[in-house]
């Protein structure tokens, strides 16, 4: 069992196998992993409470339908994870809301057809064999509520949605790690080995292997350890629309993948978002403002494809929209970086996410095999080094929102 706590000086812990940066889903999920192998493990979370940061706003959806395959690996080793996560964490019965709603790419611009049919072919290459290309007939015969200028979509019932919140949860309880909140990591010291130090506002704790999985803070975490990592974190907002009758609660989440707006059903209402290319908020923040406007637009991009939202919006009142914002973070090619970084003897990564809430259970267990030798470095593609190398394959996965 996990446990959670506000550290004391009795109860601080002068030194540990691997201490891990960030408590959020990529964090906790690494540290559970790590705690697994047999490595006392320290998680350091500045915040109050773990997963309030960026894990606390994402819209809760998983997918196998990736076309890089290393994105497409980890989410359905991740998705492995999410559908055994009781016997994993040795939780009986311990549910994770867990649901088949489906994902729909679609699209009414004939020019992008050819690219969603490519993208169910790339999926059977990675073993993805039951998402469908949809022309339009079939989709309107699927889906009644999208409009009839819809010309091509792939579609997969087995992607859907979970309860991040209990996954995150669900890590801690399982874990014979020590999760300390309210604990700031202020530097990270070195000594001719390496790491061999980690600084926080309450103290120092002896060690000689960190993880960095500060989500959008990582760039800060890295340079701590005197490495420039290429990071770039982006303001995401999106907006919950309180429950109107108009929305179909049993649509799956839809994407219109030439306006890269997307909403899908929650309780009554739905999550609308639309991932701007062009936001100009980049640096990592805890106080992300959100614009009034962002749900106007957003919805401006949703009517073409489901009509259904210019009715809702007739009678939507400023209640009825809650707007909040949390940070999408890039790398150069929208990949995480996971694993070792050389320069910094002692540093492994685990951060540069943009889906790191479906993809954190498979990432946090590829960092401690990757410590233990259970796997070989040059099987990880998704290696900080890979571009120093020269391996990179660029990602070109629809709603990364990254052009
Ligand atoms: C609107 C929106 C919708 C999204 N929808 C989805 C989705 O449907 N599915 C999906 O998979 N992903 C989604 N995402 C992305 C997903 O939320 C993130 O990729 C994921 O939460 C990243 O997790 P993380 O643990 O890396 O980062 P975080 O949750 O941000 O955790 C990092 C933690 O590190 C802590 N930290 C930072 N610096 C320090 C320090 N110096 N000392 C101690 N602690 C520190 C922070 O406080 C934070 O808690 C969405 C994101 C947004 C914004």
């Amino acid at each position: 069992m996990g446990k959670v706590l506000i550290p004391t000086t009795e109860t601080w812990p002068k030194t540990a196998d691997v201490v891990v940066v960030g408590g959020g889903m990529v964090g906790v999920a690494t540290a559970f992993w790590l705690a697994r192998a047999g490595l006392s493990t320290v998680l350091l979370e500045m915040r109050g409470e773990l997963g309030s940061l960026t894990s606390a706003q994402s819209i809760e959806s998983f997918r196998a339908q990736f076309t890089e395959p290393a994105m497409c690996e980890l989410a359905l080793q991740s998705i492995a994870i999410h559908e055994n996560f009781a016997d994993i964490t040795g939780l009986p019965g311990y549910d994770i809301g867990l649901r088949y709603s489906g994902y729909l790419f679609v699209t009414d611009d004939p020019a992008l057809a050819p690219s969603l049919k490519a993208a169910v072919g790339k999926h059977r290459e990675l073993g993805v064999t039951d998402s469908e290309y949809l022309d339009g007939a079939e989709i309107r015969r699927h889906f009644p509520y999208i409009s009839e200028t819809a010309v091509a979509a792939t579609f997969r019932q087995r992607d859907g949605a979970f309860s991040s919140h209990s996954v995150l949860q669900g890590f801690v309880q399982g874990a014979s790690a020590a999760f300390l909140v309210g604990t700031r990591v202020t530097g990270i010291a070195s000594d001719a080995a390496g790491i061999c130090a980690v600084e926080t506002d309450r103290g120092t704790i002896a060690t000689r292997r960190v993880v960095n999985a500060a989500g959008p803070f990582a760039g800060i975490v890295g340079k701590m350890a005197g490495v420039e990592l290429p990071l770039t974190p982006m303001r995401r907002q999106k907006a919950y629309i309180t429950p109107k009758p108009q929305i179909p609660q049993d649509a799956p989440l839809v994407i219109d993948v030439g306006r890269d707006a997307y909403w899908r059903p929650e309780t009554g209402g739905a999550f609308i978002a639309w991932v701007d290319p062009d936001d100009a908020i980049r640096q990592p923040s805890e106080h992300l403002p959100t614009e009034w406007d962002f749900a106007a637009n957003t919805l401006d991009k949703l009517i073409p494809l489901t009509p259904f939202w210019e009715e809702v919006c007739a009678g939507l009142k400023h209640k009825d929209v809650l707007l909040s914002a949390g940070q999408y973070v890039y790398t150069p090619d929208d990949q995480p970086l996971i694993g070792p970084l050389p320069e910094a003897p002692g540093l492994y990564l685990n951060c540069g996410y943009w889906a790191g809430v479906m993809l954190g259970a498979a990432a946090g267990k590829r960092v401690a095999d990757l410590m233990t030798g259970v796997m070989d470095p040059q099987d990880n593609a998704l290696r900080p080094t890979r571009y120093a190398e020269g391996v990179v394959s660029a990602g070109d996965s629809f709603l990364r929102g990254h052009h």
